[in-house]
C-alpha cells in the first residue's frame, strides 16, 4: 500500500470496485457471521489498523489514511466490520498500555475478526459514575480473582475476549483503586445474559463473574493504575467512533434524500414539501458541523492529543447528528408510507427504521450526552461545578 494519500485512496476505491461487498441481515446472528467474515476479508486487504504499529498486525500509515478508508468503504455502500468494540474502543488502548506479549499476540487476531472483544465497563450502580464500580478481583498468587456483575455490555455472548475494569484496592480513593484486566470469556466462571433492546436485538448483556481467575499478566498497565487506561479508551471511543461514524451518516443521508428526488418531491408550497425541506435542511447543517469537528479530531489524533475534554464535544455532536440524521429519515419517510403505501421508495424501510430506533442509544453509550456537557462545561469552559 502507498503512503501518497491520494494514491492510497484510489487503490482502496479499486480494490472496493472489485470486491463481493455483503448486504447486511436484519437477523442478529446472521449480521454478526456475515459481518465478521467481512472484517476478515477488509484485514487481508490491510484496510484495518491503517494507524496502528506494524507491531500489533496493523499498517503504520496516519489518521487521515484511517479516515480516507472509512469513507471510502461508505462511499461504496460497503458495511462497517462488527468487531467495533475491539477495533475503535479497547485495541487502541492495548496498543498503547498494553505488554509486549499482548500486542503482539492479542491485537493481530482481533483486527482479522479471530477474537471479538467486549468492554466489560458499566455495571448496575456504575454508570456516569463509572469510577464507583465494585465488581472485584483480589490477588491470588499469580492470579485474580474476580467476582461481580457488568451490564450494557454489547456483544459480551459473542465475545472471545474482554476488557474488564475491576476494584483492585477497595481502600483507596475510588479512582485510585481500579485495575484494567484483559478476560478470556471462556474462562470458567463468566456468564452473559443477553439482554434485549428497543430495536429487537439482543446485542448487549448482563455479565456475571463469580470466582473467576484470570492470569496476572493479563493486566493492562499498572495495578490499580486502571483509570489512566480506561479514561484513555473511553477518549479513544468518543474520537475514533466519531470518525467512523460521520460518514456512514452522510451517506445514510445522501440516499434517502436521493430516493425521495427519485420519487418526486412534493411541491414546497404544500405542508408536506415544506416539512421534507425543513428536514432536509436542519439534517444537512447538523452534518456540516459534525463534519467541520472531525477536521480537528484528525489533527487530535496525528498529534497524539487523544484523550482530551474535547473528544466530549465529539461525542455530543456525533448523539445529536444521529439523531437528527436518522430522527429526520424517519419524519420523511413517515409521511410517504402513510399517504402513498402502494409506491414503494425503494429503500430497505425496515434498515431505516432500525436505524432510527437504533439511534437512540447514541445519547447513552461511551457517555452520556448530559455527562458530555458536564465535561465541556467543566473542563472546557472552566464554568463552576454543577
Ligand atoms: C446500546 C448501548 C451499548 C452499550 N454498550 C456498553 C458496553 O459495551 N460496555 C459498557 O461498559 N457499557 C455499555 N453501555 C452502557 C453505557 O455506557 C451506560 O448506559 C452509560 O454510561 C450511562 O450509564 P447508566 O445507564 O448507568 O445511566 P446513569 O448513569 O444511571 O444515568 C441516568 C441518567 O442520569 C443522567 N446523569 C447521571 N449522572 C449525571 C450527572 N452527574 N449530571 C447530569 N446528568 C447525569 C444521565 O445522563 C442519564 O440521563 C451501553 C449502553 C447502550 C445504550
Amino acid at each position: 500500500m502507498t503512503t501518497d494519500l491520494a494514491e492510497y485512496r484510489s487503490g482502496v476505491r479499486a480494490w472496493l470496485a472489485d470486491a463481493d461487498i455483503p448486504t447486511v441481515p436484519l437477523d442478529l446472528d446472521e449480521r454478526f457471521d456475515v459481518l465478521r467474515d467481512w472484517q476478515r476479508a477488509l484485514f487481508e486487504a490491510g484496510g484495518l489498523g491503517i494507524s496502528w504499529s506494524k507491531e500489533a498486525g496493523g499498517q503504520g500509515l496516519s489518521h487521515l489514511h484511517q479516515l480516507a478508508f472509512a469513507e471510502e468503504l461508505a462511499y461504496a455502500r460497503a458495511p462497517m466490520p462488527i468487531g467495533l468494540i475491539g477495533l475503535d474502543v479497547v485495541g487502541p488502548s492495548i496498543d498503547e498500555f498494553g505488554q509486549q506479549w499482548q500486542r503482539e499476540e492479542l491485537l493481530p487476531k482481533l483486527l482479522s475478526g479471530e477474537h471479538i472483544w467486549c468492554q466489560g465497563f458499566s455495571e448496575p450502580e456504575a454508570g456516569s459514575d463509572l469510577a464507583s464500580l465494585r465488581t472485584r478481583a483480589v490477588l491470588d498468587g499469580d492470579e485474580f480473582v474476580i467476582s461481580g456483575q457488568k451490564v450494557w455490555t454489547s456483544w459480551a455472548h459473542k465475545a472471545q475476549w474482554c476488557a474488564l475494569l475491576v476494584r483492585t484496592d477497595p481502600a483507596a480513593h475510588k479512582h485510585a483503586g481500579i485495575s484494567y484486566l484483559l478476560v478470556d470469556m471462556s474462562t470458567p466462571g463468566i456468564t452473559p445474559k443477553p439482554l434485549e433492546q428497543m430495536t429487537g436485538d439482543r446485542e448487549f448483556c448482563e455479565v456475571f463473574f463469580d470466582e473467576v481467575r484470570v492470569p496476572r499478566r493479563n493486566l493492562v498497565g499498572e495495578l490499580n493504575g486502571g483509570w489512566a487506561v480506561a479514561t484513555h479508551t473511553l477518549g479513544i471511543e468518543r474520537a475514533a467512533y466519531t470518525l467512523r461514524r460521520r460518514v456512514d451518516y452522510e451517506v445514510a443521508f445522501e440516499d434517502a434524500v436521493a430516493a425521495l428526488r427519485d420519487h418526486g418531491l412534493p411541491a414546497p408550497e404544500t405542508g408536506l414539501g415544506r416539512r421534507v425541506r425543513i428536514a432536509i435542511g436542519k439534517a444537512h447543517v447538523a452534518l456540516k458541523v459534525l463534519s467541520a469537528q472531525t477536521q480537528k479530531t484528525v489533527a487530535r489524533l496525528a498529534a497524539g492529543e487523544v484523550p482530551t475534554p474535547e473528544d466530549s464535544v465529539d461525542k455530543l455532536l456525533l448523539n445529536e447528528v444521529e439523531q437528527i440524521v436518522f430522527g429526520e429519515i424517519a419524519e420523511l419517510l413517515g409521511p410517504y408510507r402513510a399517504v402513498e403505501e402502494s409506491r414503494p421508495l425503494g429503500l430497505a424501510s425496515d434498515r431505516w427504521a432500525h436505524d432510527h430506533l437504533y439511534s437512540r442509544a447514541t445519547s447513552i453509550y461511551g457517555g452520556t450526552s448530559q455527562i458530555q456537557r458536564n465535561i465541556i462545561s467543566e473542563r472546557l469552559l472552566g464554568l463552576p461545578r454543577g
